[in-house]
Formats: C-alpha cells, structure tokens, sequence
C-alpha cells in the first residue's frame, strides 16, 4: 500500500484535482490525504480572527466570497447530478455554520473548528469525484483516528487501532480520502498539526500502516538545492538522506512540514516528492543511503531570537549551563543553535512566548542581551567539511555579519545566524559560490 499527499495547489483547481485524479488512478489499494485548496486555510484564519474582534461584517462578507468560490467549483467538477446535489448540500452546510457563527457576538466556534473546513471541503469534493468517474473510493473522516497526546505526539497506538478499524469496515474500497493537518487532541478538541502539517499527516499514516512509500505531491519538481522563493536557478536534488531531509525541514525548506520525516525514518520507509504538474520528472528520494559528501542544500529560518548570556563572573563556572538550560527547560523552550566562549554562552530560539520570564531568570546569575529579527541560514550535507568551498564560508561571507555559526552537532550540518535583513543576499551569495562555481577572489 502507498499513501499519497497532495498539497493545496495540487487541488487548488478543477484542473488540478483533475491531474490528481489521473496520478491515483492506478492498481492497488492506496491512502490519499488532501490539504485544503490553496488559499482556504489562510481564508478562514482571516475569518475566524475577525469573528474573534467581533467584526462581523467583514466576516460575513469573506464567508459569502468564499462561499461563492466553492459553488462555481463544485458545478465544474461534479457534472453528475445526485453527487453534484450531495456536495452542494455539505459545502452549504459548512458555510452555514460559519455565517451563523459570525451572526452572533462572542461565538463558541472555536478557531481550530473553523480552521479545520478547508480540509474537510476538499476531501468530500474530490472523494465525489472519485465516485463520478467510477472508482472505489471511501471517505475516511481523520477526526475519526487522527488524535495526539498531551504532549502534542501522534498517538500512534489509537492512531493504528482506529485507522485499521475504519478501513476494514470499507474493504472493498480501492482509494481511502483522509483530510490532512486536522486532527482530535487528548481532550477530543479537534485542533491540527501546525499550519502544512498535510505532509506530517502523510507519513503518521503511512507509519501507521508501515506503508511501502509515502508521496508528497506538491507543485514542484523535488526538494531544491537552495530556498526557490529568494534565490534564481536552484535545482532540485534526485536523493537526500532521512537526517539532511529533517534538517532542512527543520531549519525553515518549506516544501515539508519540519516533522514530516520522523515517523517513516525509524522505520525506514521512503519518502518520495513529486509534481503534481509535472508528474514524470524524477522528484526526490527521501532514504536512509547516503549520497555524496559536502553541502547539498541550504535552508534558512526566520523569526530566530539570539540571546547571549554571560557569566557575571569573569568564567564560566562549573554548573553555569546546568543553571541555564534549566530555565529553558522550565519554560519548555526549546533552544536551536547554541555556541559557547569562556564568558559567554549564546543561544537561539524560535519561540518567544515565554522570553520575559526567561530572562527574568537568567538575570539572576547572569547579564542577558537579546537581538530579535535574525534568521538560521543552514547549510546541510553529508560529511560536509569536506565541500571545497566550506573553509572559504568565512570570506565568501565576509560583507555579512555572521552573527554565530555551528557545526560539529552532527557531521551533517552548519548554521549560521545573520540578521534577517542579510538574509536574502547570504542566500544568493551561497547558491553562487557553492552551487554556481563562482570563484571567490581574495
Ligand atoms: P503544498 O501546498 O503542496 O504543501 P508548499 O507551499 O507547502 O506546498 O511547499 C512547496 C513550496 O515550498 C514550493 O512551491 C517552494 O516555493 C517552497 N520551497 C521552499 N524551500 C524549498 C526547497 N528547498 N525545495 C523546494 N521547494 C521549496
Ligand atoms: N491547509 C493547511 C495549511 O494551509 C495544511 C497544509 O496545507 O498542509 O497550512
Ligand atoms: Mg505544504
């Protein structure tokens, strides 16, 4: 069995969901998971906000343009008449709660609720389409199996156990529909996997189920070899190891959700990227084998917080970091780059909600500077000391203030911390000298 992902371009369109239709329609048994069709989520956050501020006219009006959006699709898709009756019927249903919701003030409907319409949208249209062009295709409600714990872990075993039971009560069904990113939390909430959490979805499922692949199918050709969206003439990369794969998901490659690698690598099932528009180019294989040496790829995060700590006495004393890391650990921060010198220890977050008590703390034992706006710009490969162009970082760097850099965590891996202003040109000053073989003249 394989799973499949398709993101929001990929059904974003009559067209699309069309190609998506014709990708799947193969033999075997297979799991589709959808995300909302693009826009949507973002449409609805927006919705939900202003219910939330009460202003609910402007609510009112986004609910009916979207509302709009979805019956002209629906009448392009569904030519068949009792299908086409049914989806209009649960499309109106939805809208309906959503206007009544913005009808009253201080409404119980609860943000994650709203979120969650994108998804179940999309997977009851295209399980109808389905229907219309004849295949076996059951709709599997993720509200019904998709749950995580108090920790915000996927709750692997009640995941299993109820996804197995659903499918078994369908078993004549050839294409199980599951929404993405939306699932239960231990109070039986519904709330979600973070926004892209469709990829994270993907690859719980296909653990669950110890699937033979998964794919996430999106609208470009592969995981590339720099950011596409700020830098020119990036490639895409045929292979790429589970641990350089969750590296640059973590560390901002927005093609996968940061934690979609984790459930299939312990159990060392591959994780294809492929095209939704351009379905025979190669893609990306996600595996355990390990191809090539030196920098493969580079990623960068933005809203990284660097706060440099120093000792107020003049070295670091025996149990300082102790002290420090457990105010993070207090406030369940979690710390992504970190480097040391004798008086000072520097370190960056992602998460700031808790920053005012945190330095409250450390401003107990220690002085504390913080520096907002800086992003990680990770470079990733395997055994990456050893790309040619690794011991020049420094000068081709060198108009950069490179405000801390890393490596040594893993053999895999170097990050560097820049304001978020300089991101942009250490990027493209990256791609050309690592990937375009431009000298660097000293
Ligand atoms: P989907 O809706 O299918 O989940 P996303 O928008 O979440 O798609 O992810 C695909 C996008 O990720 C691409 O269109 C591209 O702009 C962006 N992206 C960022 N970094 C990379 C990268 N290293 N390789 C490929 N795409 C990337
Ligand atoms: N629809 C959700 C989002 O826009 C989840 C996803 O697309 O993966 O974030
Ligand atoms: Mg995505």
């Amino acid at each position: 069995m394989l799973v499949y992902k398709f993101g929001g371009t990929s059904v974003g369109s009559v067209i699309n969901m069309n190609h998506v239709k014709d990708i799947i329609n193969t033999k075997g048994k297979k799991i589709v998971v959808l995300s909302a069709m693009s826009g949507t989520t973002n449409a609805l956050v927006e919705i939900s906000g202003l219910i939330k501020v009460n202003e609910l006219s402007q609510a009112k009006h986004k609910i009916s343009q979207l509302h709009q959006n979805y019956k002209s699709t629906v009448s392009d898709l569904i030519t068949d008449k009792t299908l086409g009756n049914e989806v209009s019927s649960y499309v109106t249903s939805i809208f309906d709660a959503l206007m009544n919701a913005a009808s009253q003030p201080h409404s119980t409907l609860l943000h994650n609720t709203i979120v969650a319409n994108g998804e179940l949208l999309s997977t009851f249209m295209f399980s109808r389409l389905l229907q219309q062009e004849g295949l076996k295709a059951t709709l599997l409600p993720a509200l019904d199996f998709m749950r995580i714990d108090r920790t915000n872990e996927p709750d692997n075993f009640y995941i299993k156990q109820n996804l197995e039971r659903l499918m078994n009560q369908t078993q004549d069904s050839d294409v199980y529909i599951t929404q993405g990113f939306i699932c239960l939390d231990a109070d039986g909430q519904i709330t979600n996997l973070q926004r892209g959490g469709s990829d994270y979805t993907a690859t719980i499922i296909g653990a669950a189920l110890e699937v033979e692949e998964v794919q996430i199918w999106t609208d470009i050709d592969g995981f590339h070899n720099n950011d596409p969206r700020f830098v020119n003439d990036t490639t895409a990369l045929s292979h790429l190891s589970y641990d350089e794969a969750a590296e640059l998901a973590y560390f901002g490659a927005k093609i996968l959700h940061p934690q979609t690698v984790m459930p299939v690598r312990s159990l060392d099932i591959p994780l294809r990227l492929k095209n939704t528009m351009a379905p025979n180019a190669h893609g990306t294989l996600i595996t355990n084998q390990i191809h090539g040496e030196g920098i493969k790829a580079i990623a960068a995060k933005d809203g990284i917080t660097a706060i440099k700590i120093k000792s107020v006495r003049m070295l670091l004393a025996h149990g300082f970091l102790k002290k420090v890391f457990e105010v993070f650990e207090k406030y369940e921060t979690s710390i992504d780059m970190i480097t040391t010198s004798e008086i000072a220890v520097s370190l960056t977050i992602d998460d700031t909600t808790h920053l005012e008590s945190i330095t409250e703390e450390l401003e107990k034992f220690a002085t504390v500077e913080i520096d907002d706006y800086m992003s990680i710009v990770c470079l990733v490969g395997n055994q990456i000391i050893y790309h040619p162009d690794t011991p020049q970082l420094f000068q081709v760097l060198q108009d950069i203030n490179v405000r801390m850099i890393a490596y040594g965590g893993s053999n895999n891996n170097i990050s560097l911390l820049v304001n978020s202003s300089d991101k942009l040109e250490t990027l493209q000053k990256l791609q050309r000298y690592v990937f375009e073989g431009d000298t660097f003249e000293v």
